[in-house]
C-alpha cells in the first residue's frame, strides 16, 4: 500500500543517514584526538563550547594496591545515587556494603540544598545501620569519596565546582558552586561527621578500580544513562598544567567526551528534534547519540513521524507516542533481543507502554529495525571515540617488536545489560584496529569497579596518611 511505502520511505532514510561507514568512523576516532590536542591546550575560558574540556583531575597516582581502612563512597551522576561503604586490606576489598535508591524526580531539577540534604540524609542512614565492627578508632574520622558525574573544573582533589548540569539534572543554583563545600554543608545540617577527601568523576573512579585489578588499564570510558571517558595523560603532553606538574609525571583526565562534537557525526532530524526538546540544547551532542538516556528516545521520535506522516499505526496516532521519554532504553534492548518467531517481546512493549495493539509481525520487524539501527550508529560511535584515545596514546599501532598490552575498562549500565550494542562496539573496534592491533587490546567490563575505585582514592588522599 501507498502508506507502508511511505513508511519504509522514512525508515530507508533515516537508516541512510545514520549510515557509519569504515572511513567516517576513521574520521570521527580522528576529529576526537583532535579535540583532545585542543582541549589539553586552551585555558578553561578559552574554546567553544563543543570543544572538549579535558578536565584535569588531580588524580596523578592511581592506586597502589596497598591501601588500607575503611572507606565510604558516595555515587551520584544519573538514575541511582549509591553510598558503599569499602573495607581496604591491602590488596584485596575484605567488605562491601551497596546502598542504592533511585533519585526522585523532583530534585533533579528542583534546588541545591534539597539534593544535597537528600544525599546527606541517605548516607546518614547508611551510617546508623552499621554494626559494631565498623567503628573507627577514636580521633579517626569517617573518610568519603565523592563520586559526581557531571563536569566539574577542580582545584584540588577534594574540590570542584559545577560547570554545567547534563542528563536530564537542572538544578540552577548549583551551577558554579563547589559541590564538595555543598555536601560538607549538607552532612553538617544532619549532624553527619564525615570527611570528603576526593571529588572524581565516575570515569575517573573505574579508570582507579581498573588500573587496581589489572595494570594494563589506560582508559576507562562509561557507557550508562549518559556516557564519559577518563584516561592517564603524561604531564608534559598538557600544555595547560603549567606550574602543577606531578612527581608521577602522570595526571589522570576527565575528557567529558560527552560535548564531543565534529561534522562528521551522522546527526539526522530526528537528533534535532531530540535535542530540541532535551534540557540543554545544542549541548552533549555525543551523548545525545550514543548513551542509554537517548536511544529510546530517538526511536520514539521517528515512529512518531511515521505515525503522523505515514499512518503506519492507522488513521490516529497513538497518544501514548507523542509523550517524550515514553520509550525507554531498557525497552529498546529488550525489544531488539527478541527472538520469538512472533516478535511476542516487541507486540508485548508496544501494547503496555505505547498502548498500540493489533501490530502485524511486519510491522514489528520494522521496530526491531529501528532500534538495530539507531544502536549500531550509537555503539560504532563508541568504538571510534575509543580510537581516538588509543591514537592519542599512540596504542593504536604497533610499535616493533613491542608486545605491549592495552587495557580500557568499560562501565555502565547500556553496556553492561544492551547485548547488542555490547557486541557492536566491540566488532567496530576490532574492524578499525585491524586483527593483529586488536589482539594487544582488550575491553574489560569493570563490575562495579568505579565503587571500589573511589574507595581506593579515599584511602590515597586520606587525611590520616
Ligand atoms: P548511571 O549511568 O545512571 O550511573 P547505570 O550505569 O546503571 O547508571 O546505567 C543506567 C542506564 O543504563 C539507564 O539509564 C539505561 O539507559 C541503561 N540501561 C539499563 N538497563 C538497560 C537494559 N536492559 N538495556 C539497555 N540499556 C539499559
Ligand atoms: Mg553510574
Amino acid at each position: 500500500t501507498k502508506r507502508w511505502e511511505k513508511a519504509m520511505a522514512i525508515v530507508k532514510d533515516f537508516e541512510e543517514k545514520c549510515g557509519t561507514p569504515t572511513w567516517k568512523l576513521e574520521k570521527v576516532a580522528d576529529a576526537m584526538t583532535q579535540e583532545m590536542h585542543a582541549g589539553l591546550a586552551a585555558s578553561d575560558s578559552q574554546g567553544a563550547p563543543t570543544m572538549l574540556k579535558m578536565l584535569i583531575t588531580y588524580v596523578s597516582n592511581l592506586p597502589s594496591g596497598d591501601e588500607k581502612g575503611l572507606f565510604y563512597a558516595l555515587d551520584l551522576g544519573g538514575t541511582n545515587f549509591r553510598v558503599l561503604r569499602v573495607q581496604l586490606g591491602g590488596g584485596a576489598v575484605v567488605n562491601q556494603e551497596v546502598s542504592e535508591v533511585s533519585i526522585p524526580l523532583d530534585l533533579m531539577v528542583g534546588t541545591s540544598e534539597a539534593l544535597f540534604d537528600f544525599i546527606a540524609a541517605e548516607l546518614a542512614k547508611f551510617v546508623e545501620q552499621e554494626g559494631p565492627e565498623f567503628q573507627l578508632p577514636p580521633g579517626r574520622q569517617r573518610e568519603l569519596c565523592f563520586t559526581f558525574s557531571f563536569p566539574v573544573m577542580q582545584s584540588s582533589i577534594a574540590s570542584g565546582n559545577l560547570i554545567k548540569w547534563t542528563k536530564g539534572f537542572s538544578i540552577d543554583d548549583a551551577v558554579g558552586q563547589d559541590v564538595v563545600a555543598e555536601l560538607t554543608r549538607a552532612m553538617a545540617r544532619k549532624g553527619l561527621d564525615m570527611r570528603v577527601s576526593a571529588l572524581v568523576n565516575d570515569t575517573v573512579g573505574t579508570l582507579a578500580g581498573g588500573r587496581y585489578s589489572n595494570k594494563d588499564v589506560v582508559a576507562a570510558v562509561i557507557l550508562g544513562t549518559g556516557t564519559n571517558a577518563a584516561y592517564v595523560e603524561r604531564a608534559n603532553a598538557i600544555p595547560k598544567l603549567r606550574g602543577l606538574l606531578p612527581k608521577s609525571g602522570e595526571m589522570v583526565i576527565n575528557m567529558e567526551w560527552g560535548t564531543f562534537w565534529s561534522t562528521d557525526l551522522p546527526f539526522t532530524e530526528y537528533d534535532y528534534v531530540l535535542d530540541a526538546e532535551s534540557l540543554n540544547p545544542g549541548e552533549q551532542m555525543f551523548e545525545k547519540i550514543i548513551s542509554g538516556m537517548y536511544l529510546g528516545e530517538i526511536v520514539r521520535i521517528v515512529l512518531c513521524k511515521m505515525a503522523e506522516e505515514a499512518s503506519f499505526f492507522g488513521d490516529i496516532i497513538p497518544p501514548k507516542l507523542k509523550i517524550p521519554f515514553t520509550l525507554r532504553t531498557p525497552d529498546l534492548s529488550a525489544m531488539h533481543h527478541d527472538t520469538s518467531s512472533d516478535l511476542k517481546v516487541v507486540d508485548t512493549k508496544l501494547k503496555n507502554i505505547l498502548e498500540i495493539s493489533n501490530t502485524s509481525l511486519e510491522m514489528r520487524k520494522v521496530v526491531v529495525q529501528l532500534c538495530n539501527i539507531v544502536a549500531t550508529r550509537g555503539a560504532r560511535l563508541a568504538a571510534a571515540g575509543i580510537l581516538g584515545i588509543l591514537i592519542k596514546l599512540g596504542r593504536d599501532k604497533i610499535k616493533d617488536g613491542e608486545k605491549q598490552r592495552t587495557v580500557i575498562a568499560l562501565d555502565g549500565g547500556l553496556y553492561e545489560h544492551y547485548a547488542e550494542y555490547r557486541k557492536c562496539l566491540e566488532n567496530t573496534l576490532k574492524e578499525l584496529l585491524g586483527e593483529e592491533v586488536s589482539e594487544s587490546i582488550v575491553i574489560e567490563q569493570s563490575n562495579d569497579g568505579s565503587g571500589i575505585g573511589a574507595a581506593l582514592l579515599a584511602a590515597s588522599h586520606s587525611q590520616f596518611l
